[in-house]
């Protein structure tokens, strides 16, 4: 029996013998294997805690003594929770996360066994990790990369099994000082935000002096049967399905979107969240999504460093718990054809240390005028780099996403909500009158009153943008379901870094030329909107006529990957990461061809799967079906039945023909095509080449796989079908 039908006939047994746990209350496992700071209070001394909290609050570096009197707490409280072995964890640019595990086991120079955990491996490690992506900035025969403690991010305790292990939050770097995660260039955001938002917030109220980025992300992914998920070897070697053909029912019915959830999937739930609770993850939403078998959660925003760190935790938390509900998560973008993909979507926002979210808008005038300034300046910022922020979401599996069903489109643009569009068009519409400082614009800019409108106006519309605002925050939309949040909140925060710098500098200017201040910053404002609203939306960006009016408006449509990498290095890249301190040039182009090198890996494996199971699965069983069909038509003539009676075999015998024809040349010719593209020197060329690879062949072979799934014995057939993974739990 073939693996599918093993499968298919086990998935009812599956689920027994694993215990239903009754849920614990949130809050009684809530941070239990986090070193927070109330843990670190018990365990440190005076000394070291307040040396843990200033670092923590202000960046100040720790110093050895004191780290080492930090790092011996934290072993005695890891310790006290079983924990044998610690790693730092890190997050390097395949997109997952690293661990390299090292025992607290030591021998004394006498032989005598010891557990120790000193300062220096607190603080700094090692790993073997020349094979990590560098971009060439680490050639491996040179100095390697090392991992550095980030104090800002709290130790914590994964468990394994029985094992428990303690992982140390760190950034990964070259010996030459190039960052080689998605950790370091964030908190380097996060602080060139901190710096010029604070600045731009003095105009309005003197006591900031903080400002941090929040960021809730929302998590989609499907979820499927193991032995099923087993028995494709697409899902297991790429994540995604190369062929399968639309079951009968899709998700047309819409009967799934919150609908309840099916019982396997919600004991899953619970033991990942038991899991996410233990490790300070605070979720909060759980519930279905459009499509059959996806799902989505959704923590409670945290600070923007913090939420990334849980997220790509949250990831491997999922996976592993998945397992022991002999389940499998698919966190690729897009899974399955022809329903939807999945998301993450990103709900950004900042916030300063007096408790005023930034893209709230206020109760007076005066906050009033500090929310559009900020609101405006996104507006501004997107405006300027949204070749950056496609940049940013561009991955090959998101491709397949971005455009297709329910999924934003390539485009960059704005969603802000009627309500604020008048604000603004209003604003826009007196060009030319200037304000003075009574003026009805600036002091009647009562937008609290509003607030009821605003939040009505959050409708489904926004849902089709790639950027929408939704009230108190903005959502990035076209973020893959698969992606470390890091990259995209990266350039969110520096871009609008970038954006407040010069708004700052451009208001300055008039103060100094006499003007009022709150006079200055509406006519900068009234600016930026002239300037940026090119890229406003409040259309249906699945829509084909917004394709029409964002090419009259000169917006970008770049629909693949290699093409949308380019904005990463221009020079008005280069110039904004580096002059905001957060990419050097190297490490700019580094990460460029990082992201190359991977769309590159990623398109060959699947050309590469697509043929082996084209050549191993599919042809085989049209082959062997033919095969049944012609000793049936040579039994009925040797019957002596006139043709009529085999008319209909012989027709489908001609059909699977041609499509075995079809899928053999096509297959053979793609191979071909790789050699070729192989032999490309230049990255960007040979990423370009495996795409025209991708359009080329994928969709044709495809077609001619799903054709055959149409025609052959389903008794032959061996890859489970839409309908089982989707359907069956
Ligand atoms: P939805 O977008 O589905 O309507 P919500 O508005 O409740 O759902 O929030 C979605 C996500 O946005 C949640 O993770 C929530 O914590 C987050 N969020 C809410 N306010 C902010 C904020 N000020 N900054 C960042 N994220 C926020
Ligand atoms: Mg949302």
């Amino acid at each position: 029996m073939s693996l599918r039908f093993n499968a298919i006939s086990s998935i009812s047994k599956e689920t027994e013998g694993i215990p239903s746990k009754p849920s614990a209350k949130i809050t009684g496992i809530f941070g239990e294997s986090v070193f927070t700071l109330k843990t670190a209070r018990e365990f440190l001394s005076d000394e070291a805690y307040k040396s843990l909290t200033t670092s923590i609050k202000g960046g100040k570096k720790i110093d050895r003594s004191v780290a080492s009197q930090i790092a011996n707490g934290i072993r005695a409280w890891a310790e006290s929770k079983g924990v044998t072995h610690f790693t730092h964890w890190f997050q390097p640019l395949t997109g997952t996360t690293a661990e390299k595990h090292d025992s607290f086991f030591t021998l004394k120079s006498d032989g005598t066994a010891i557990e120790e955990f000193d300062a220096a491996a607190l603080i700094q490690q090692e790993p073997d990790a020349s094979s990590f992506p560098s971009g060439g900035l680490r050639a491996t025969f040179e100095a390697r990369g090392y991992t550095a403690w980030d104090p800002s991010s709290p130790a914590f305790i994964i468990e394994t099994g029985d094992g428990r292990t303690l992982c140390i939050p760190t950034i990964f770097i070259a010996y030459t000082g190039e960052s080689l995660d998605y950790k370091a260039p964030l908190l380097k955001s996060v602080e060139a935000l901190n710096k010029s938002a604070v600045e731009v917030c003095n105009y309005f109220d003197k006591n900031v002096t903080k400002v941090t980025v929040t960021l809730g992300w929302e998590q989609e992914y499907f979820v499927i049967d193991e032995g099923l998920a087993n028995a494709r070897p697409d899902l297991v070697q790429c994540g995604r399905t190369v062929f399968g053909a639309a079951p009968a029912k899709g998700q047309q019915l819409e009967d799934h979107y919150f609908g309840s959830i099916p019982e396997r999937v919600y004991a899953f739930m619970r033991d990942f969240e038991a899991e996410a609770y233990k490790l300070g993850i605070p979720l909060r939403t759980r519930h279905n999504e459009v499509a059959p078998a996806q799902f989505e959660c959704a923590p409670i925003f945290e600070e923007v460093n913090i939420a990334v760190d849980h997220n790509t935790l949250l990831m491997d938390v999922m996976n592993r718990v998945a397992k022991r509900h002999k389940l499998v998560v698919l966190l690729h973008e897009k899974p399955f054809a022809g329903i939807n993909g999945s998301g993450k979507h990103n709900n950004w926002s900042m916030a300063t240390d007096t408790g005023v979210n930034l893209l709230a808008p206020g109760k007076t005038p005066k906050t009033n005028l500090m929310f559009l300034a900020f609101f405006v300046n996104i507006i501004k910022a997107v405006h300027d780099h949204a070749d950056i922020m496609r940049a940013a979401i561009a991955s090959a599996p998101n491709d397949f996403r971005l455009g297709a069903n329910e999924a934003p489109p390539a485009i960059i643009s704005v969603f802000v909500g009627q309500y604020l569009a008048k604000v603004l068009a209003d604003i826009e519409a007196r060009v030319g009158s200037k304000f003075d400082e009574q003026d009805e614009a600036i002091l009647k800019l009562d937008l609290h009153r509003s607030i009821p409108e605003l939040l009505l106006d959050n409708t489904d519309r926004n849902r089709t943008s790639p950027f929408a605002f939704t009230g108190n925050k903005f959502e990035f939309r076209a973020v893959g379901s698969s992606a470390n949040c890091g990259i995209s909140m990266t350039v969110l925060n520096t871009i609008m870094a970038d954006s407040l710098k010069k708004f700052k500098s451009t208001v300055d200017e008039l103060i100094e030329k006499g003007e009022k201040k709150e006079v200055a910053i509406m006519q900068v404002i009234q600016k930026y909107i002239v300037e940026s609203k090119k890229v406003l939306f409040e259309g249906d960006g699945y829509s084909e006529e917004w394709h029409k009016e964002a090419e009259r408006r000169g917006l970008p449509n770049l629909k693949t990957t290699p093409v949308a990498l380019d904005a990463l290095v221009t020079e008005k890249a280069k110039h904004l990461f580096e002059s905001n301190g957060v990419y050097s040039h190297t490490e700019l182009e580094a990460r460029y061809e990082i992201e190359l090198e991977k769309y590159i890996k990623i398109v060959q494996i699947e050309a590469r799967v697509m043929g082996d199971l084209a050549i191993n699965h599919i042809l085989p069983a049209a082959i062997k079906y033919q095969n049944e069909l012609l000793q049936n038509i040579n039994g009925l003539k040797s019957a002596g039945l006139p043709e009529t009676a085999y008319a209909s075999q012989l027709e489908i015998v001609k059909q699977v023909s041609t499509h075995i024809q079809v899928i053999h040349t096509k297959v053979n010719a793609m191979v071909e095509a790789r050699k070729l593209a192989n032999n490309v020197e230049h990255s960007r060329e040979k990423a370009v080449a495996y795409e025209k690879i991708k359009a080329t062949f994928f969709d044709e072979i495809r077609y001619h796989v799903d054709k055959l799934e149409h025609l052959v014995d389903d008794d032959f057939w061996t890859l489970p079908k839409y309908r089982e993974m989707l359907f069956l739990r």
